[in-house]
């Protein structure tokens, strides 16, 4: 299996990093994709696939860290953004997006040329688009609608958009990535948008740390428990998903876990 998206470079699993991925082998997990948040990620993100090409690597700046990057440097992170790209090493662009509540200290126009640039790094680098969009889906589908997603496709991680939505994200060719609220009791919006999706379009996430799935929920989530999301969502959809979301993520990713 793999976790499409989850956290691993936080400071949260300082104290025990390999003993998480331990326990990730041991339960099956055979790959996971560590998205950047910001900048001062970059650099040792890249160093990690060449050590364990189990773990692969994106590059982008989360929407959430934007009220606390300078407006004045964003053409300066974008610029060393490229240079990193052009290294080579990352299997995609992201994490970006765009992100309601961060509106108050990163005004959505602002967030917008950022999520452009990602798309045009994207396009540059025939790289895959993993998006953040959380309380902000008009202003996504609105630019969706004047732009293409990339031809390497593009990711709607931690999806939470209504049946109606996923609709629009489908003809517009997106896959998409469920998190641990999919597999909670109550949870509703996620699985009626479950069934929207095409079987070859989907995959499964941890965000660890966030987001942990039902029993664990509130724990610091790690990507251990990637079949949990998996087999909640597979179990509400009749279907085999640990083989299938796998083969799907290394379509996706094609450049990452050993899949020229
Ligand atoms: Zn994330």
């Amino acid at each position: 299996m793999i976790d499409t998206h989850c956290h691993l470079d936080v400071p949260r699993f300082d104290a025990d990093r390999s003993d998480v991925l331990t326990r990730a082998w041991a339960a099956g997990v055979t790959g996971l994709v560590i998205p950047a948040i910001g900048p001062t990620a970059w650099e040792a993100l890249l160093g990690w696939p060449q050590r364990d090409p189990r773990v692969q690597v994106g590059l982008g700046i989360h929407p959430q860290l934007l009220p606390s990057l300078p407006a004045d440097q964003d053409e300066r992170h974008l610029a060393l953004l490229d240079s990193m790209l052009a290294k080579g090493g990352a299997i995609a662009v992201g994490e970006c997006g765009l992100d309601g509540p961060s509106e108050a200290g990163a005004p959505i126009e602002r967030q917008l040329r950022i999520l452009h640039e990602h798309f045009e790094l994207a396009h540059r680098y025939k790289l895959p688009l993993l998006v953040h969009c959380y309380r902000a889906h008009p202003h996504l589908q609105r630019y969706l609608k004047e732009h293409p997603i990339p031809e390497a496709g593009l990711l709607m991680h931690s999806y939470s958009g209504s049946a109606d939505l996923t609709g629009f994200y489908v003809k517009a060719g997106c896959h998409f990535s469920f998190a641990g609220p999919v597999s909670f009791p109550e949870a509703r919006r996620p699985l009626e948008a479950l069934k929207k999706i095409p079987l070859e379009r989907l995959m499964g996430e941890t965000d660890a740390p966030d987001q942990a799935p039902h029993p664990h929920r509130g724990e610091r989530s790690e990507p251990a428990w990637l079949p949990l999301i998996l087999d909640s969502m597979g179990t509400y959809l009749g279907v085999e998903l640990r083989e299938r979301t796998t083969q799907n993520a290394r379509r996706f990713f094609r450049c990452g876990f050993g899949v020229a």
